[in-house]
C-alpha cells in the first residue's frame, strides 16, 4: 500500500486530466503538466500524514507510490537558519535563510534528483541523462549511480573544476559541450521526445520538479506553519519557484497555513529574461547570454517553464528581480562574514537580489523574509588568498598573537 497522494497529471493551460504515466506535455494542447492530489484527505489529516526525516518524509505529496522506488542520498532536512547579525545590518526585522548547501551534492538540485531519478525507476527506465551548467549534473549523476542507473551527463564547458571532478567521479558517461546551456538544450530536447533516457533536464518533466516542493513543506513545518512574509527564490529554468509557489498553494489548500507567502524570484542580470519581462509587463523574449558567476542561473531562454514564473508572479502578485554579479559576490562575502554561511554565487544570488529590493523599497523590511540559499560555496572555483606561509618561532608568534587581538 503506498501512502502517494498523487492522483493525476493536468494541463496548467487547458486543464485536461491524466492518469499518473510518463508523459511531457499535455496532448490537447501541448501544455506543461502538473501533479494534482487527493486534497480531502489532506485536508482531514493534516500534517500528521507526514512521519520519517528528509525529502521522502513528504512522500504523501511526492508522486513515488512504491517506497522500493524512493532513491536517497540523505538529502532534504536543510536547516532554516534565523539570520539576526546579517538582518540588523540590511535594517530587516527578521531574515530566515534557508540553507540548501547540505544537501548531499551541495545544491537545491539534490531535492529534484531524488523524484527524477525514482521517476525513472518507477518508469522503468535503465538511463538518465541531463544537460548542466555543473550542479544538476552532479546530482542525476551522483542519484543516478546510487539507483544503479546509467547517466549521461553534459555538462557546460565553463563548470567549475569541483563539479567537473564530482560528476566524472560519479557519472558513468561525460560529454563536455561548447557554447551555454541554450544553445544544446533544445535539440537534447528532441532526444527526450524518442524517449532514448529518462528526462532529467528542467523543462519539462514534471515527476522531476515536485521533489522541489518539499522546500515549501520544510519552511512551513520549520515555522511552525506560520511561514515567512516573502520567501526570495533562485530562478534560472523556473523549476524551484514554480515548485516551492506550488507546495505554499498546496498548502493553503489544504488549510495548513493562513496565506501563501510573496514569491520573489531572483535572477542574474546576465541571465534576467523572466525578472526584464516581469519588469517590462510584457512577454517572455529569449536572451543570448555569456557567462555569469551565477553559473546555476545561466539559462536565457526558460521556455515554457518561464511562462509559468510569469504568469505565477502576476496572479499571485509576487516580485522579480536581478543582480549583477559583482553584487553576487559582495553578497557572497557579507554573509560568509555576518553568518558564517559559505555560498557559492548561484547560491546567494537570492540575497543580493533581496539586498536591492530593500534598496529599492520593494520589500517591507519590518516583515519577516526568508531567501532561499540553494548551494553551497565549496563548490566554487576562484582564485584562493596568497598562500605565502610564515615560518613560526615562539617569539613571533606570540607576538602575532598579541597584536592581532589587540585590534
Ligand atoms: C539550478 C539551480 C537553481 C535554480 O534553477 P531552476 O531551474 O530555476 O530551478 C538555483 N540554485 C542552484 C544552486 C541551482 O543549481
Ligand atoms: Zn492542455
Amino acid at each position: 500500500m503506498t501512502d502517494s497522494l498523487a492522483r493525476s497529471l493536468a494541463c496548467i493551460d487547458c486543464g485536461a486530466s491524466y492518469p499518473l504515466t510518463y508523459r511531457l506535455e499535455c496532448e490537447r494542447c501541448r501544455g506543461l503538466l502538473e501533479l494534482r492530489y487527493d486534497l480531502e484527505r489532506r485536508r482531514t489529516a493534516g500534517p500528521a500524514i507526514f512521519s520519517g526525516t528528509g525529502l521522502w518524509r513528504y512522500s504523501p505529496v511526492l508522486p513515488i507510490s512504491d517506497p522500493a522506488h524512493r532513491v536517497t542520498l540523505g538529502e532534504g532536512g536543510t536547516p532554516l537558519l534565523d539570520c539576526p547579525r546579517l538582518a540588523k545590518e540590511l535594517g530587516v526585522r527578521r531574515l530566515l535563510l534557508k540553507c540548501d548547501g547540505p544537501n548531499p551534492t551541495g545544491t537545491v538540485k539534490d531535492r529534484s534528483s531524488a523524484t527524477a531519478i525514482a521517476a525513472a525507476l518507477q518508469f522503468g527506465y535503465r538511463a538518465t541523462s541531463v544537460v548542466s551548467s555543473g550542479n544538476a549534473g552532479s546530482s542525476v549523476a551522483a542519484y543516478s549511480a546510487r539507483a544503479g542507473l546509467r547517466s549521461l551527463i553534459f555538462a557546460y564547458e565553463r563548470a567549475s573544476a569541483p563539479k567537473l571532478l564530482h560528476m566524472a567521479a560519479t557519472t558513468s558517461d561525460l560529454i563536455i559541450y561548447k557554447g551555454v546551456y541554450d544553445d544544446l538544450i533544445s535539440i537534447w530536447d528532441r532526444l527526450v521526445e524518442e524517449k532514448l533516457f529518462f528526462d532529467c533536464g528542467a523543462s519539462r518533466n514534471a515527476y522531476k520538479q515536485e521533489g522541489k516542493k518539499t522546500l515549501a513543506y520544510e519552511i512551513a513545518e520549520q515555522t511552525a506553519f506560520a511561514p515567512p512574509d516573502a520567501v526570495v527564490t533562485p530562478v534560472a529554468v523556473g523549476e524551484t519557484f514554480i515548485a516551492t509557489a506550488r507546495g505554499f498553494r498546496e498548502m493553503r489548500e489544504a488549510g495548513w497555513i493562513a496565506q501563501v507567502p510573496l514569491m520573489v524570484a531572483a535572477q542574474a542580470t546576465r541571465a534576467n529574461a523572466i525578472s526584464r519581462a516581469f519588469r517590462e509587463g510584457a512577454a517572455i523574449t529569449p536572451l543570448k547570454i555569456g557567462y555569469t558567476v551565477a553559473e546555476g542561473l545561466a539559462a536565457g531562454n526558460p521556455g515554457k517553464k518561464g511562462d509559468w514564473v510569469l504568469r505565477l508572479l502576476r496572479e499571485g502578485k509576487g516580485i522579480a528581480g536581478d543582480a549583477e554579479d559583482d553584487e553576487i559576490l559582495a553578497a557572497q562575502r557579507r554573509l560568509a562574514r555576518a553568518e558564517g554561511i559559505w555560498a557559492g554565487p548561484t547560491g546567494v544570488a537570492t540575497l543580493a537580489v533581496l539586498i536591492k529590493l530593500l534598496g529599492a523599497k520593494q520589500l517591507d523590511p519590518a516583515q519577516t523574509i526568508c531567501a532561499i540559499i540553494s548551494e553551497t560555496g565549496l563548490k566554487t572555483e576562484a582564485e584562493p588568498p596568497s598562500r605565502q606561509g610564515t615560518a613560526f618561532d615562539d617569539d613571533s608568534l606570540r607576538r602575532l598573537v598579541t597584536e592581532r587581538l589587540a585590534k
